[in-house]
């Protein structure tokens, strides 16, 4: 359904399309600057989507949406990074000043699509975007079930990355983790090992050598666990026998999952890390992993999709206001800001996998105080500060950090 009323032509300020945390977040900001905005999402809420652990520097945008997200959620205290062959364990510490959350992405991205109309924005599901046209003088928007024109577009497609695609734009990070394979167990048995892991809410990432697992704890005594490999996805297994042969070889995974019982499917996504190098132009702003996608070690994916829709939100109003929206530059400062936030996480997984951060740095950490520190704030997504020396070092593009 469109707005009753048209202006110049267009049926909407903005359309943003997809309905994931980057869309959402971009859709109800710009609604509260008081624009007209159509939200479009090809799928239904509640849907599964991957990405269950959350970084405290959230916290900002959450409260600019005015939710709670701790509701039905368990919280999350830090991370621990675990090598079982040499039984080495680094805790880092990320929730001191702000508090963050496990979540399970169903209902918590239906809460935010839900915020969004709540804010006012006209919200569609089930309605998938088939093409996209930024003209000089408009943007045109096709969808399967009907076409709308407005003033701005903003392209939170997530890794389907509608424009990036389109523009053949989407350039591959390589080296980094090539497939993930993960399922969700409920009924965890008590133990001193499962009790410590749900009182804390902490993410334990074991190492190993063909990548790195995830234990997220999840509220209801669940589990969500999965490994990212650095290899291809071999071909003569299927899903189940992945995690079989990958995931339950690790002996703490053994203990933690004994009695418990698998709830969701085994599922794969491989397509991993990328930048989009037209992240932005002429009416039309790309934000979450429409606008790059990391590999997820260090759980940067929605804290990256948050800010980045926020900060795209934040100058789409600006340059409506100011009748800039043609101005293909308009995001030209912002992006800079976008960059230092995701390239910091980019080095930081890169040295992850090329370097051996966790057992040359992360392990080491304790002997020295102000360096765990450091790591710690860039865990807990505190990336635009001055005062970071590791986050320097590792923009200034040293080959090793430790
Ligand atoms: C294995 C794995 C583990 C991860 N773990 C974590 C983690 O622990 N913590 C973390 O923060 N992040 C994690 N991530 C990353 C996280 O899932 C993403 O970064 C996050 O979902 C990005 O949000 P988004 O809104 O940009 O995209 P999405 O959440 O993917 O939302 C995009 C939406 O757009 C819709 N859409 C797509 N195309 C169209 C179209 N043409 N028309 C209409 N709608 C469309 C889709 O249906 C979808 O709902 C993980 C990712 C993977 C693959």
């Amino acid at each position: 359904m469109k707005p009753n009323s048209t202006q110049n032509g267009f049926d909407y300020d903005v359309v943003v399309v997809g309905g994931g945390p980057a869309g959402s977040t971009a859709a109800t900001l710009l609604a509260q600057y008081g624009h007209t905005v159509l939200l479009l999402e090809s799928d239904r809420h509640p849907r599964f989507h991957i990405g269950e652990s959350m970084l405290p520097f959230s916290e900002p945008i959450i409260q600019r949406l005015g939710i709670d997200w701790s509701a039905g959620n368990q919280s999350k205290s830090g991370a621990v990074f675990i090598d079982e062959a040499t039984a080495q364990r680094m805790y880092f510490p990320l929730s001191i000043h702000r508090k963050t959350y496990q979540i399970e992405r169903g209902p918590f991205d239906q809460l935010l699509f839900e915020n969004a109309t709540k804010h006012g924005v006209q919200t569609h599901q089930q309605e998938k975007v088939l093409d996209v046209s930024c003209q000089p003088d408009g943007v045109d928007i096709v969808s399967d079930k009907g076409q709308y024109r407005c003033r701005y577009l903003v392209d939170a497609t997530g890794r389907s990355a509608l424009t990036g695609r389109k523009g053949k734009a989407i350039k591959r990070i390589e080296n980094l983790g090539k497939f993930a394979v993960y399922s969700h167990f409920e009924n965890i048995q008590p133990g001193d090992e499962a009790d410590e892991l749900f009182r804390t809410g902490n993410i334990y990432v074991p190492v190993v050598d063909i990548g790195w697992i995830w234990i997220i704890p999840l509220a209801g005594r669940r589990l969500s666990v999965g490994l990212v490999v650095q290899k291809e996805r071999p071909k003569d297994c299927d899903a189940e026998e992945l995690l079989r042969r990958y995931l339950l070889a690790s002996p703490l995974l053994h203990r933690l999952l004994d009695g418990a019982e698998q709830y969701a499917p085994v599922r794969i996504e491989a397509d991993f890390s990328y930048t989009n190098q037209s992240r932005y132009g002429s009416r039309y702003a790309c934000c979450g992993d429409a606008a790059g996608f990391l590999d997820p070690v260090f759980s940067s994916g929605v804290f990256l999709a948050f800010t980045s829709a926020a900060r795209v939100a934040d100058r789409v109003h600006q340059g409506l206001v100011q009748g800039r929206e043609a101005d293909p530059e308009l995001h030209t400062e912002d992006d800079e800001a976008y960059l230092l936030g995701f390239n910091t996480m980019r080095l930081f997984v890169e040295r992850f996998y090329q370097s051996n951060i966790v057992h040359n740095l992360f392990f080491e950490a304790d002997r020295d105080p102000d360096l765990k520190a450091q790591i710690a704030q860039l865990l807990a997504g505190d990336l635009w500060v001055d005062n970071n020396t590791l986050q320097q070092r590792l923009l200034a593009g040293r080959r090793t950090v430790n």
